[in-house]
């Protein structure tokens, strides 16, 4: 399992691994980000509260590079126009495909929705959902 969040001081990104998780997280540029642990969080159980932040509103989110996604897209309209029809048609579905097949392969992430850190590989809570834009408006800065 890992946490990946913004050094405080300089917001480049720091990951750590655990259970066991260190107490901090020391960043490249000298800076350490103190983590508070929730109880769920060492036992390796899904994620309840922030290590960096402490609240406890997450979202989920696919653990996939939106980049790969859309150009594989592209990919496929690309096919399409080239080819033509009917082996255009093959070249998008097979890319639609694609698509299809790395949504469930890749797995949730769950994010905070006030820094941003990222917790990967935990158990999926059932009490957090997709992305709510009222939530993430509540946390502007
Ligand atoms: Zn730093
Ligand atoms: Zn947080």
């Amino acid at each position: 399992m890992q946490i990946e969040l913004s050094c405080e001081k300089c917001r480049s990104g720091v990951s750590i691994e655990g259970p066991p998780w260190p107490s901090s997280a020391p960043c490249e540029c000298g800076a350490t980000t103190p983590l508070a642990i929730s109880d769920s969080l060492a036992r390796g159980d899904a994620v309840d509260r922030c290590a960096v932040c402490g609240v406890d509103v997450f979202y989920l989110q696919k653990d996939f590079n939106r980049f790969l996604g859309i150009s594989i897209v592209v990919v496929g309209i690309l096919l399409y126009l080239l080819l033509r029809v009917p082996w255009g048609l093959v070249g998008l579905g097979g890319t639609w495909l694609v698509d299809l097949g790395l949504y469930f392969v890749v797995p949730w992430l769950t994010v905070c929705y006030k820094c941003r850190s990222l917790y990967r590989g935990f158990p999926r809570n059932p009490t957090h959902e997709t992305f709510d834009l009222n939530v993430a408006e509540q946390f502007r800065v």
